[in-house]
């Protein structure tokens, strides 16, 4: 029996099996598939009247382009080898959606819930400070980010800490992106990454022969969905699928079991019903069943594994009945278990493509903070005079009783308005999965030796990442 490669190995064969067929140097592959660094921390917090020792890291896979980017994840099962596979994601991410960062990942050893918010504050706060004395926390060198366990509430603290010792830095909030609406974030980014994952699936949608890879047809109406995790990626992208496109999602996996309903499960409902017990068990909407694992097996069209890395390997992957996975978390399905799925004829949509909406909404972030604008501040109302400019010229001529058409008050309202800040951030998501994709789908369907998207997406990027390391004479 094959035994799996930790997370890291895993992200390695799947990058040797892109580079295998590439033409680079040795000595460059190998740069390319270094962590540069990684950083340990061991620091003492005085809670609940003794010392408690963490573990944290912040990990540096590639400085070909700076800042490097990552999200900070607060979780139990946090380590080296996890935060060194996730910031070589981050390098491979980073260059397929173009977003012009290195890849980096942090992570603390803590179970969130077993602390109160004043205590998670000064853990935090901690934390950021053994980082920010390295560098390892700022604008120009390394900007963290929200992941598994943290939110806007962390990066708040986050900023304040970097504020706090760098009083005279006039872009420090550039040095986290994530960050609350009113703390310098973004609208838009709390949503991004399934946001994101629903771009990249209308994306795929458009085209015939890609569809047709995955045995499927049509548009997402009626499309059967399971998700794996409702957390803040899980959830948004199955509110925005079953809302939006029609979609049935007709199970939801979470930590304590799984709630399936054939005609569809309400989202919303289902994520108060979360919030209110702390798990899907006794929700109305839908059939519990406590084998939550066992309904990843599931029939169904489109499979959303949104949570852990590793939750589809090599004991499940031959039981999957999924026609397709979109990975909305990093590194849910392992190296083994691609392959095995690749051969089933399963279309996966891989996490450095799927889940980038979130590192694409930061980068607007981090570029509104070193702007010290917000979005469309300059051009909103401009916009919208110029509009106004062509229908008052429209009625007039209208007023031509030779000329008897109309404008609708409704097409007047919706023409007129000029983009928020929400508006343009969507677009430019949509507008960099729809290129990204199709960065992709080029060499999937022009290359005779790739087969799977996964491969796709790595030779483009590591292709950039290359070129980026030429240019600097390397
Ligand atoms: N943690 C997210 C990811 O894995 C976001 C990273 C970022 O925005 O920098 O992509």
């Amino acid at each position: 029996m094959k035994t799996e490669p930790s997370f890291r190995e895993s992200v390695d064969i799947m990058f040797n099996r892109a580079v295998a067929l590439m033409d680079l140097s040795p000595g460059l592959e190998q740069k390319i598939r270094v962590c540069n660094s990684t950083y340990t921390v061991r620091f003492g917090v005085r809670l609940r009247g003794k010392i408690e020792t963490f573990t944290g890291y912040r990990s540096v896979h590639s400085e070909h382009m700076e800042p490097v980017k990552g999200g900070i994840r607060f979780a139990m099962g946090v380590n080296q080898d996890e935060v060194e596979a996730l910031a070589a994601l981050m390098t491979y991410k980073c260059a397929l959606v173009q977003t012009p960062f290195g890849g980096s990942k942090g992570g603390l050893r803590i179970d969130p819930r077993e602390w109160n918010v004043h205590e998670m504050e000064l853990i935090t706060r901690r934390f950021a400070y053994e980082l920010i004395k390295r560098d390892l926390i700022n604008p120009s060198q390394n900007v963290p980010a929200p992941d598994m366990g943290t939110g806007e509430r962390e990066m708040a603290w986050i900023t304040d800490q970097y504020r706090r010792m760098n009083t005279t830095d006039i872009n420090a909030a550039a040095c986290v992106t994530g960050k609350p609406i009113n703390g310098g974030g973004i609208q838009g980014r709390v949503e991004a990454t399934g946001r994101g994952v629903q771009y990249a699936l209308r994306e795929f949608f458009r085209y015939e022969e890609d569809k047709a890879k995955a045995n499927m047809s049509g548009t997402l109406d009626g499309k059967k969905v399971i998700v794996q995790g409702l957390g803040n990626v899980g959830y948004h992208a199955a509110k925005f699928l079953s809302e939006e496109d029609g979609c049935k999602i007709v199970a939801v996996i979470e930590r304590d079991g799984a709630v399936l309903n054939p005609d569809g499960l309400a989202i919303e409902f289902l994520k108060e019903h979360i919030a209110l017990t702390g798990g899907v068990k006794g929700f109305s909407g839908g059939t519990y069943v406590e084998n939550g694992a066992a309904v990843l097996e599931e029939e169904c069209d489109i499979l959303i594994p949104a949570a852990m890395e590793g939750v589809i390997n090599l004991s499940n992957a031959k039981n999957i009945k999924a026609k397709m996975i979109i990975e909305a978390a990093n590194g849910p399905v392992t190296a083994g278990a691609d392959e095995i799925l690749n051969k089933m004829g399963v279309v996966i949509i891989p996490d450095m493509y799927a889940n980038a909406g979130g590192v694409t909404v930061s980068y607007f972030e981090w570029v509104k903070n070193l702007g010290h604008i917000r979005f469309g501040r300059i051009s909103r109302r401009q916009e919208e005079a110029r509009h106004q400019l062509l229908l008052d010229e429209l009625e007039r001529l209208s007023n031509d009783p030779a000329i008897t058409w109309e404008l609708s008050e409704n097409f007047k309202r919706q023409y007129l308005r000029g983009a928020g800040e929400l508006e343009l951030v969507r677009s430019g998501l949509d507008d960099t999965m729809r290129e990204s994709y199709q960065s992709m789908r080029e060499v999937w369907h022009t290359n005779d030796k790739v087969h799977d998207l996964r491969i796709a997406a790595y030779l483009v990027s590591i292709n950039r990442v290359a070129a980026s390391y030429r240019s600097k004479g390397l």
